[in-house]
């Protein structure tokens, strides 16, 4: 590989780019995770994990990528047999759906069009079908985020969705790529098992993966059957309380993490959540001028983090993010699954600034420029118009 002056533009809905001061905290010589200073950055972590999933409650941290949070969603909490009801709102639902059913899980879907988020009416009428005595379904699973589409749900409407139809079922939400960029409330939402993972709105590099469990989930591992070890929360407990694991930790990652929350809580979370939001609209007007068509069709569901764009019928979205990658070195999401070559993905979320919003949406509207793909110049130029009019609330230099 030649080398390429100037940064890369990773600018993929995850991994996303990880900033100097965690990197640096990454870099620093490893500890013994037995040791007695470990205690204290064990300790650190798991409040810090805490605080950014909203909860009082357990707060589990695997060395894992995210799939691994969510095999310990499913083995902590079910039995072999167990149905559990997952919303398709797109690849990464359908993904987790995959991985219960290799668990010996039975999967109930719930067809989405890929194109929107969780339709919590759909999972209420679901969950009254399943009614009487049986009542197997045992778990509900939605994504607060689906990357691969661009569409957010909203989890307290699904929490409403399972209190209205006096369901039982345990309430598992996937908040791998909008923890720390869109507001998020474990506790407060009423979830029962969070899965998230390190490589996205956390700014780190992949390898940690995290649950957040509720009481009634924790009770319900109790009687749960599915094979665990390394997954298995309960060997963390009594580790945990002393700030230690019960194996190898990704020790280099945790110093990471705790420099990450760090950032993101000098900046201010409300901070944080708003500059996302602001990074969306700008890509919304860019889109909107160039006169190309978001895969999420309901304004109100589109993500806050990424935004995907679907390229004119005929059109190749992965040879357009090739050329844009060759010519300006920038990365961009591909389609998965059905989306295919049918859209790429622009992720705004984790360490970005304004204008590396604008560099990104610039390399956008060149390469749709060069591929003569038909589309309206001008949105850079939208993005610019609203990044100037809506200035970002900036760090307190107090
Ligand atoms: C990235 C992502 C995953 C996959 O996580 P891995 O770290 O690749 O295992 C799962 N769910 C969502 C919503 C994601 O964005």
């Amino acid at each position: 590989m030649r080398n390429r002056p100037g940064r890369h533009f990773l600018q993929i809905p995850g991994p996303t780019n990880v900033p100097g001061r965690v990197l640096e905290a990454i870099g620093r010589p490893t500890i013994d995770h037995r040791g007695p200073e470990f205690a204290a950055l064990g300790r650190e972590c798991l409040d810090a994990m805490r605080r950014m999933l909203g909860t009082r409650g357990r707060v589990v941290i695997f060395p894992s990528s995210g799939t691994g949070a969510w095999e310990a969603a499913l083995v902590n909490t079910l039995s072999p047999g167990d149905r559990v009801l997952v919303y398709e709102t797109g690849h990464f639902a359908r993904l987790w759906a995959e991985v219960a059913r290799r668990l010996g899980l039975e999967v109930e879907t719930v067809e989405g069009d890929w194109r929107s988020g969780v339709d919590a009416g759909a999972i209420e009428k679901a969950l009254s079908r399943d009614a009487g005595g049986a009542r197997s379904i045992r778990a509900v699973a939605v994504l607060h985020n689906e990357t691969s589409t661009g569409a957010a749900s909203d989890v307290p409407a699904v929490r409403q969705a399972l209190d209205a139809s006096g369901h039982p079922a345990l309430l598992l939400v996937d908040t791998i790529s909008s923890l720390a960029s869109m507001p998020y409330e474990h506790d407060g939402w009423g979830v029962d098992v969070t899965v998230a993972g390190s490589q996205k709105g956390l700014m780190l590099p992949p390898g940690l993966g995290f649950n957040a469990v509720s009481e009634k989930a924790w009770r319900a591992g109790a009687a749960a059957k599915l094979a665990r070890s390394y997954w298995d929360w309960r060997a963390m407990e009594d580790p945990n309380a002393a700030g230690y694991f019960p194996f190898t930790p990704a020790t280099n990652l945790l110093f990471g993490l705790k420099e990450a929350v760090a950032m993101l809580e000098e900046e201010g979370m409300e901070r944080v959540f708003d500059r996302h939001r602001r990074f969306a609209a700008a890509t919304r007007r860019a889109v909107q001028a160039w006169g190309l068509d978001f895969n999420c069709r309901r304004p109100e569901h589109r993500s806050a983090s990424l935004t995907a764009v679907r390229m004119p019928d005929g059109w190749s979205a992965d040879a357009l993010r090739a050329l844009i990658l060759e010519r300006f070195d920038v990365s961009l999401g591909n389609g998965l699954g059905k989306l295919d070559d049918r859209v790429f993905r622009i992720g705004h979320l984790g360490d970005l600034n304004d204008v590396t919003l604008l560099g990104t949406l610039a390399a956008v509207e060149m390469g749709l420029g060069l591929a003569g793909a038909p589309f309206q110049r001008g949105g850079v130029d939208a993005a610019m118009d609203h990044l100037a009019a809506a200035p970002a609330a900036m760090v307190d230099s107090s």
